[in-house]
This record gives structure tokens, sequence and C-alpha cells, in this order.
């Protein structure tokens, strides 16, 4: 049997390390952190979320983000200082937009598909992520940006969603703990929410269960390949080594491209910055004031999980400002701001704040191919939706490696 070397422990490395296993392959990955899903697979948005598909290459999109740019406290932030990395993979943006509308379907099938796989797998390996399957809950201010989002309701359902759409009544009748006023809202009654540092350090433990090996801190420095194996050489407390393989799948989120470079593939994936706040609902007050249902507030472009009882997760925010991975106050504090306005009775006393780099394509959608040698394969770039799409893309690249 193959031997495939998997780099990256986050949820992509940990599903295509499963997937392959489950196929018999014989698999090693390497992980530079102690754990599993230390990275942007740590505390993320939570959300399983087929109804957030839509590829954010769309003019309304581009529009909304030129005026964002030179508005305070605004969901998008661009660092102003230009960079080729960041200018080439802007211009690869904007020359996606005639694909916006196939890439949002594709999109809306792999979500579909990785939540079969992820719910079997959990099921099968008996993995507690504080899954909650109540559905998503997307909700608009104004008549304008609802009316805008009609378009994208008929894209959603044509490539196969349920997903329907509900009144304001309906939307306080669907999360009563949600204050405020709201013009309308589509509910996704299959999408569901759940921990996905959780559930990724449970499938690494199934996937040593399977005869997997895991070689955690352990970083890999360097990646040698030709048309029939491929070499890594990786350091860690015990030393260095250097190892030969007949395959190797590339999963290292924003680390890939850089990896890449060096078995002369190039890979346009830059690191676009997110926030997250982790709510303790130590009181009964805060637990029963806080939402069950997942909501995506698209005016903050912000959403929040209800991540077991105790637990409220509040995410979102875009920021290019390269791979700096610092936690700004003034980012994290509209996200404690969203929770007091519209959970008022929730406690905001003890909020663990965190940053992650999504691993971001041009044009959103994640890399599943074979590199310039027939031994390297990527499994990457899934930017804001791999908590969604990673456990289809892991079958993807287990099913096309040969
Ligand atoms: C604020 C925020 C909210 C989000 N919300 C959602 C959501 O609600 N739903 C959703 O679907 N997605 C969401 N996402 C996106 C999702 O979290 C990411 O797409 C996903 O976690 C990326 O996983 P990954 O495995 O590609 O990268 P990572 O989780 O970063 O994993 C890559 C791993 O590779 C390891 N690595 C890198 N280089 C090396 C090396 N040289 N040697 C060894 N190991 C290496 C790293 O240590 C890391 O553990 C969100 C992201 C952010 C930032």
């Amino acid at each position: 049997m193959q031997t495939i070397a998997v780099i990256g422990g986050g949820i992509t490395g940990v599903t295509t390390a499963y997937a392959l296993l489950r196929r018999g392959y014989e698999v090693t990955l390497y992980e530079s952190h102690r754990y599993a899903a230390m990275e942007t697979s740590y505390a993320n948005g939570g959300q399983l979320s087929a109804s957030n598909a839509e590829v954010w290459n769309s003019l309304p999109t581009l529009l909304k983000g030129l005026r964002w740019i030179f508005t305070q406290e605004a969901p998008l932030l661009v660092n102003p200082k230009p960079s080729w990395h960041k200018l080439s993979w802007m211009a690869a943006f904007v020359a996606a937009l005639p694909k916006h509308d196939d890439n949002t379907c594709e999109t809306v099938r792999l979500a579909l598909q990785a939540r079969e796989h992820l719910f079997t797998w959990a099921r099968e390996e008996k993995i507690n992520f504080d899954l909650k399957k109540e559905g998503i809950l997307h909700v608009y201010r104004s008549r304008e940006e609802y009316q805008q989002a009609a378009r994208i309701q008929r894209l959603l359902t044509e490539a196969g969603l349920e997903r329907h759409p509900v009144t304001a009544e309906d939307i306080h009748r669907l999360e009563p703990t949600l204050h405020g006023h709201f013009h309308a809202g589509y509910y996704t009654p299959g999408d569901a929410t759940g921990d996905i540092h959780k559930f990724t350090k449970g499938l690494a433990t199934a996937c040593e269960r399977r005869g997997g090996k895991i070689h955690y801190q352990t970083r890999v420095d360097q990646l040698l390949a030709d048309e029939k194996q491929a070499w890594v050489t990786s350091h860690s407390p015990s030393g260095t080594h250097t190892q030969s393989y007949d395959r190797v799948v590339i999963c290292a989120g924003t680390a890939s491209r850089e990896l890449g470079a060096q078995v002369d593939d190039k890979l346009n994936i830059y690191p676009v910055k997110g926030y997250s706040i982790t709510l303790d609902l130590k009181d009964k007050a805060s637990r029963e004031a806080a939402p069950n249902v997942s909501l995506l507030d698209e005016a903050h472009k912000l959403v929040s999980s209800r991540l077991g009882a105790s637990r409220l997760r509040v995410a979102g925010t875009a920021e290019f400002n390269g791979y700096n991975r610092d936690i700004r106050d003034d980012r994290i504090r509209p996200l404690i701001r969203w929770v007091e306005d519209f959970f008022p009775g929730v406690s905001t006393e003890s909020v663990v704040p965190w940053t992650g780099l999504r691993p971001m394509t041009p044009d959103m959608m994640p890399l599943v191919k074979r590199g310039k040698y027939p031994s390297v394969y990527y499994n990457t770039g899934h930017g804001h939706l791999g908590w969604t799409l990673a456990a289809a893309t892991a079958e993807m690249l287990a099913d096309s490696l040969r």
C-alpha cells in the first residue's frame, strides 16, 4: 500500500488523513503544534453553513467592500501598504467575477456532501463536538439588502439547498432571544453548528486508532519531489529527520503557499484575518438569554453559534494585513457590542478573544488537485468555509489519489 505524508493538522489535514486511512493507505501526518487544530481551525464561527456558500466575487460585494474600506469599525479592513502578494490576489479576485454563479452553486453542492460525511464520521467515531442541528437564520435589516439577497436565494435553491424566506415575525419566533428590528430573512433548516477544534481533535484520535501516525510538535522545513516520490524534512524536539513517501498532501492552511513553492507550485492563497469571541454563559440568565439557532447578520457580516449549553461564539470581520496575528481591541469591541445590542441579557463579563487567518483563494474555491510533480497533492485554500467544506474535499482528494 502507498505511503502518504499529510502536512497540517487543521480540519483539512485531519479529514484528509482520515479519508485516506479509510481507503487503506499508510498515512503519516505532520503538525507543528502540540495538538491538532490550534491555528485557523481553533475558534472559528462554528457554522456548517451551505447557506453561506455565496462566493464574494460579485460587483455588489466589491462595491460594499470599497465603501467599508473607508468606514471605521466596518467588517472589512485593508492595510493600504501594497505588497505583490496582496495586489496579485486582488487582481485575481476581480478576474473571477464572471465565475460567481458557477462557483456559488459548486460550493453549495460541496457543502451538502460535506454535511453527510461529517455527521457520519462523528457518529461512527463517537466524537462529541457540541453539534447543534437547529439550522442557520440569515437576517437582513433593510429591504434593499433583502432584495439583493433574493437573486442569491434563487442560485442557492437551484443548486439544491433547502432555504426558506422568513418574515420579521418568523425571525423572532425562530429565535425568541434575539432583540432588534429586522426586515426579513432566510432560514436553512439543514445547516448546523459545532466546535471545529473538538471535532478535529476527536478525528485525529480516530486516525491514530485506525493506524495513522501523527507527529505533533514537528515542523516540516523542506519538501523535495520527483516523478516517483517526495521527501519530507522536519524538525521536532527529538531532532531533524528526512523521510520519503509515495505521495505528500499539503493541507497547511496559509502556509501551503510557501510549502508549494518548494516543489515548484504557485498557489495564490492570501491570509484573510478574522476574529471571534467566545462568551462563557456562566449564569442561568445568560444561558436563557443566548440564542440557540445560529445567526448570520448580513449588515455586520457576523455569525453566532451556540456551543453546548454554556458557550456562545461570535465571529466575523475580514482583514487584509499579511500574516499579522495580533488581536486588535478595535476589532474585538464590535463583536462584544453586537452581543450587548442583540442579546442584552447575556453577560459579557467573561469573553475570550481569538484571531485566525483564513487561507483564501481569489475565487474562494478550495484547491483540490495534483501539483507539478505526480507525488504532490493539495487540499487547501478553503477560506471562510473550511469547516463547512473540508469533509467533502477530503473525500475528493482521497478519490483522486493514484
Ligand atoms: C474568524 C473566522 C471565522 C470562521 N468561521 C467559519 C465558519 O463559521 N464556518 C466555516 O466553514 N469556516 C469558518 N472559518 C474558516 C475555517 O476556520 C478555515 O477555513 C479552516 O479552519 C482552515 O483549515 P485548514 O486546515 O486549511 O488550516 P489550519 O486550521 O490553519 O491548519 C493548518 C495546519 O497546518 C500546520 N502547519 C502549517 N505549516 C506547517 C509545517 N511547515 N509543518 C507542520 N505543520 C504545519 C499548522 O500548524 C496548522 O495546524 C472561519 C475562519 C475565521 C478566521
